[in-house]
């Protein structure tokens, strides 16, 4: 009854499927390759311990007062140059600092979309940005993805019979897809964008994860490089190379959507965490980022060897995927039609969890598809996990 009290749009909202699975994967026993979180091992004690004392004893007033709703000032100066050595050129000034990627999604959905928008987004793509743009009652629609991520001349075949306000894109190493758009598809798509003159969402938080020694340029670099910068937000975070509990994030906006960011910012939350800021800013000072960077991409690559030459090894006749360059998820479909949905309930059976792939689709979901994420089981329980799948069948 009183669900009718809910804003309409809030209605149909619904707890992430993966949250809920997550809730299976903490039983005794179960191995889980569910959920999208990093290996809390690699976490950086040492440099986490030296920026919390750094904090308290230079920042204590500061930490725990309230600041400016665009981020703390030397942290966006010091975001400024992670974004260059990303291919980025940007000022302090073009930052804004979020409570991690999440948030700043759900500020653009807020400052770029009216109802009945058309938001296109990569099939798959990241479960929680379809529930941001469901609930800013965007008009979702997708476009194939393949081994070089989105099929850029279907957008093109889509953008021109229809206006679209923008494209939501995980361009490296996605999530889930583990698909890395092309250099020459990346060019495509923001030469679209300036001919149809639709915005680009360029959601980054893995492309330093890499497992090869390819570079790949962010769209904002290719826009700039053919003065459609003006296109193009950028967000990127720390969840993944730093601790993803600090949640803090960054866009890079364009001048005409700075205000609206920020004025939407300070109606959020007024600002990201003072005390994550500051520490986060102390660990960028302690100079350990790029070692923590080099150890998390080793490990990870190991593990995904590890897992990758077991699948192929042992369930290569009814399974494929493509091998992602880098990030933390295979995705993978099965030849003969399984429902991974239903398999579910076997293989947690088995001890062993992933999460089906249909639950990342606009529409037309693929059933025989499913996310597996590598990167917090032990060798040993990857290949057991391997085990368990195989058994299931
Ligand atoms: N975008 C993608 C593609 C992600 O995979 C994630 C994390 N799972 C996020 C955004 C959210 O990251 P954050 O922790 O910075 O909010």
């Amino acid at each position: 009854m009183s669900k009718n009290k809910l804003a309409s749009s809030v209605q149909s909202l619904q707890s992430s499927a993966i949250r809920e699975l997550l809730k299976h994967s903490k039983m005794p026993g179960v191995i889980s390759l569910g959920g999208g979180i990093p290996n809390p091992d690699l976490f950086d004690h040492e440099g986490l311990q030296i920026a919390a004392d750094a904090v308290l004893s230079r920042h204590f007033g500061e930490a725990f007062q309230y600041g400016l709703s665009e981020g703390y000032p030397e942290l966006r100066s010091a975001i400024g140059q992670i974004c260059a050595e990303r291919g980025i050129a940007c000022q302090a000034d073009d930052v804004v600092i979020t409570s991690g990627s999440q948030q700043s999604l759900d500020i653009l959905a807020r400052a770029l979309i009216n109802p009945g928008d058309t938001v296109v987004v990569e099939s798959p793509t990241y479960l929680a940005a379809l529930q941001v743009f469901s609930l800013a009652q965007a008009n979702l629609e997708s476009v194939g993805t393949d081994g070089e991520g989105m099929k850029v001349d279907e957008l093109e075949a889509l953008v021109s019979r229809k206006t679209i306000k923008a494209v939501y894109i995980v361009p490296t190493f996605g999530n889930p897809g583990g698909v890395t758009l092309s250099e020459n598809r990346r060019k495509q798509l923001v030469e679209l964008s300036k001919r149809y003159d639709f915005v680009i969402i360029e959601d980054d938080p893995y492309s330093e994860i890499n497992y090869t020694s390819d570079v790949f340029r962010p769209l904002m670099a290719h826009a700039k490089a053919i003065g459609n910068e003006e296109n193009v937000v950028y967000t990127s975070t720390f969840s993944k190379i730093l601790a993803p509990g600090t949640r803090v994030g960054w866009l890079v906006v364009p001048e005409w959507l700075k205000r609206a960011v920020v004025n939407l910012k300070q109606t959020t939350d007024l600002h990201t965490s003072t005390l994550s800021q500051l520490m986060t800013f102390e660990y960028l000072q302690t100079g350990r980022l790029a070692g923590q960077i080099a150890l998390i991409r080793d490990a990870y690559r190991q593990k995904y060897q590890t897992f990758a030459t077991e699948l192929e090894n042992e369930l290569g006749d009814v399974l494929t995927f493509h091998k992602p360059k880098g990030g933390m998820f295979l995705w993978a479909k099965f030849n003969n039609g399984l429902n991974t949905t239903e398999w579910l309930a076997k293989t947690l059976a088995n001890g062993v969890v992933f999460v089906p792939g249909e639950f990342f689709y606009c529409s037309n979901p693929d059933h025989s598809t499913l996310r597996m994420s590598f990167v917090t089981a032990t060798d040993e329980q990857l290949k057991e996990a391997v085990r368990r799948l195989k058994i299931s069948l």
